[in-house]
């Protein structure tokens, strides 16, 4: 491969046509779905007071850095233990280690989420088995869940979409009784409660993600595990490390699990923010909510629902409506970013076609796959951007 220097030194002027022709092709839009620049100048100045002060300590990888960040993080959500870990699907994967899930083993979860819900499963050998949502809240539906528990299920893995729980008071009853352990997917829940709990205290185990676009996002890739069970959080700790906590000496096969100390400085100065950021986005849903109350009650199109004992982080504020794509596109051209959170099913995935899933298997899922659409929301959302868009929205509803 000796020009490939020189072909990839070429790429750039042919695959990317001049900013002055992007221009004209497409506009960018003029209310991003999420824009990750608009952060105010002190929370800049302490972010990177806070990356010099590890650069100063030479601790790059877990350390100081991190044991401050589970600490605050655990009295944050009240739970005994708070474990920083690579990524939110690590934290599933090692979560699910720790439960000593594997081959010939089943664990109940959503088919209407983020891919990684199912393929931490499917990584260990176990079988992702999936129960429909809700159609209300888009959570895995707690009158279903029963019949999909058999000898073989080693946990019930209940995720938080759009960041509201699910019905955690039937879920962890249903759960309790069988005597099935669960793992809360709280990816995109962090700061959500349930009956006044944080979202990672309801289950024996939770799994948060870090990710740059989540509610509180690093610098990078970065999650948690956080638990109340002391021989779990001990388990997750060593799981993180290569299965051993003394160098070279490993009680189990684990892996490299770890966070580094730059991510963790980040998130604990981010971290004191977080329930101001989520309280701005919920005013955000609220006035979309008001903007588009009276096309919901005539039925043009569904908004989202917080179920009653809970409190919803909008993680993503997400509409429904039959003509989707069509409304989708007109959108676009009216310059509003929307996303689509999850197109495909988990159970219609390829790569899970050896699961044996069929179209028709799980109705809401598939009807919430052609059905949703993401509207912008982020903390730094201006009143006049939500207005904007709910008028295009609006505007939009008729389009074919
Ligand atoms: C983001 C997300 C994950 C994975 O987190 P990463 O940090 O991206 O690995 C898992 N589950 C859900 C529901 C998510 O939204």
């Amino acid at each position: 491969m000796g020009d490939s220097k020189g072909a990839a030194e070429a790429l750039p002027s042919r695959r990317f046509p001049s900013a002055g022709t992007i221009r004209a092709v497409t506009a960018p839009p003029a209310v991003p779905l999420l824009d990750l620049t608009r952060y105010d100048g002190a929370l800049k100045d302490e972010i990177d007071r806070a990356v010099a002060g590890v650069f100063a300590s030479g601790h790059f990888v877990l350390g100081p850095a991190l044991d401050a960040f589970e600490q605050t993080l655990a009295q944050r959500l009240g739970v005994r233990h708070a474990i920083g870990v690579s990524s939110g699907t690590d934290a599933l994967l090692v979560a699910l280690m720790a439960l000593g899930i594997g081959p010939g083993d089943e664990v109940v979860t959503s088919p209407f989420s983020f891919f990684a819900s199912a393929a931490a499963v499917a990584r260990l050998g176990a079988k992702p088995v999936f129960v429909d949502i809700d159609p209300e809240t888009y959570c895995l539906d707690p009158d279903r869940l029963e019949a999909a528990i058999t000898p073989r299920t080693k946990a019930v893995e209940p995720v938080y979409l759009y960041g509201q729980c699910a019905d955690m008071a039937e879920i962890a009853e249903i759960s309790r009784r069988r005597g099935v352990p669960v793992l809360e997917d709280a990816c995109q829940a962090i700061g959500a409660t349930y009956g006044g709990r944080a979202a990672g205290a309801l289950g024996t185990l939770a799994a948060f993600s870090f990710y740059p676009t989540k509610n509180l996002g690093a610098a990078g890739d970065a999650g948690a595990v956080t638990t109340d069970d002391d021989a779990l959080a001990e388990l997750v700790r060593i799981l993180r490390v290569h299965g051993g906590l003394a160098t070279y000496h490993h009680e189990r096969v684990g892996g490299n699990f770890r966070m580094d100390a730059i991510q963790s400085a980040v998130l604990s100065v981010k971290l004191p923010r977080l329930d101001g950021w989520n309280a701005r986005r919920r005013a955000i849903a609220a006035r979309y909510a008001a903007l588009l109350g009276d096309a919901a009650r005539d039925g043009r199109i569904g908004i989202p629902a917080e179920a009653p004992g809970r409190e919803h982080v909008y993680h993503q504020y997400v509409v429904r409506v039959p003509n989707r794509d069509a409304v989708r596109k007109r959108l676009t051209e009216r310059r509003v970013a929307t996303s689509v959170f999850y197109p495909v099913p988990l159970h219609l995935q390829e790569c899970f076609a050896g699961l044996g899933g069929r179209e028709g298997d799980f109705p809401e899922a598939e009807r919430a796959s052609r059905e949703v659409l993401a509207l912008p929301m982020f903390a730094e959302l201006t009143d006049a951007e939500v207005e904007r868009v709910a008028g295009a929205v609006l505007e939009s509803l008729d389009a074919k």
